[in-house]
């Protein structure tokens, strides 16, 4: 078994699901008293908050760098930067360490092309929503079209992660809010909808909403599960 890095801490209320749902999707692979191997440094998300919002990526970058080599210098064999919002410097990152990186939305958009999905909603922090790094690559690498809320939902949205899911308030009158975005994005064409940040799965459920939802937490475990049993998986094929 590979042993998984998990650079998280953005916010440590969703960096405790990657760890729950590892450890569960390998024990649920292995049986027995399995469970994952994995390394995670977990950054102190009030710095990596205050970069973001000044507009400092190049000091947010330093410590995603850094926290990604001290994972690499503790053995791990592959990387998973626990969040959407810090695959803005993923290129980055990934040319500064010698381990592979799991790309959060080629994870994501695997299980949308294999769910037959191609008009997809994307709900994110604004920085996922509105830059090129995300959407771009969904587009131009997965052909994806994605199509995100219009300028007042990309606030409401962004404002309940910062305000309430990253500090683990689960407030009832934002899933509200949530399912009405959601509800746009149907009526635009969308045949499903992306939970571009990884604590949007705290507060709305698949039950929610008419659409198929795709979890990037989720689904970026299940490709770190994957990856790191690949070794196992080829010795019993
Ligand atoms: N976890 C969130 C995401 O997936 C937001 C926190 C952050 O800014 O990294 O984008």
């Amino acid at each position: 078994m590979k042993t998984i890095g998990l650079l998280g801490g953005m916010s440590w209320e969703s960096s405790s699901e990657y760890y729950r749902l590892i450890n569960q999707g390998i024990n649920r692979k292995l049986g027995g008293h399995h469970s994952a191997k994995s390394i995670m440094v977990s950054v102190d998300f009030e710095e990596v908050k205050h970069y973001q919002h000044h507009g400092e990526w190049d000091k947010a970058t330093g410590l995603m760098i850094e926290g990604a080599q001290q994972i690499e210098r503790g053995g791990a064999d592959f990387l998973l930067i626990c969040t959407n919002t810090m695959h803005k410097m993923a290129d980055d990152v990934q040319k500064a360490i010698d381990i592979p990186l799991i790309h959060i939305a080629d994870a994501t958009a695997k299980t949308i092309k294999e769910a037959g999905v191609t008009k997809i909603g994307l709900l994110g922090t604004a920085f996922t929503m509105e830059e090129e790094f995300y959407k771009g690559l969904l587009s131009s690498r997965h052909g994806l079209e994605v199509v995100v809320p219009d300028q007042e939902g990309r606030q409401l949205v962004h404002d309940i992660i910062y305000r309430e899911l990253c500090l683990g308030k689960i407030v009832p009158a934002s899933k509200m809010v949530y399912q009405q975005v959601i509800e746009k994005l149907i009526d635009k064409g969308c045949q499903g909808v992306i939970l571009g940040c990884t604590e949007i799965s705290l507060l709305i459920k698949q039950g929610d909403v008419a659409v198929p939802l795709f979890d990037t937490t989720v689904l970026h475990a299940e490709a770190a599960i994957a990856y790191a049993l690949v070794d196992e998986a080829k010795k019993i094929g």
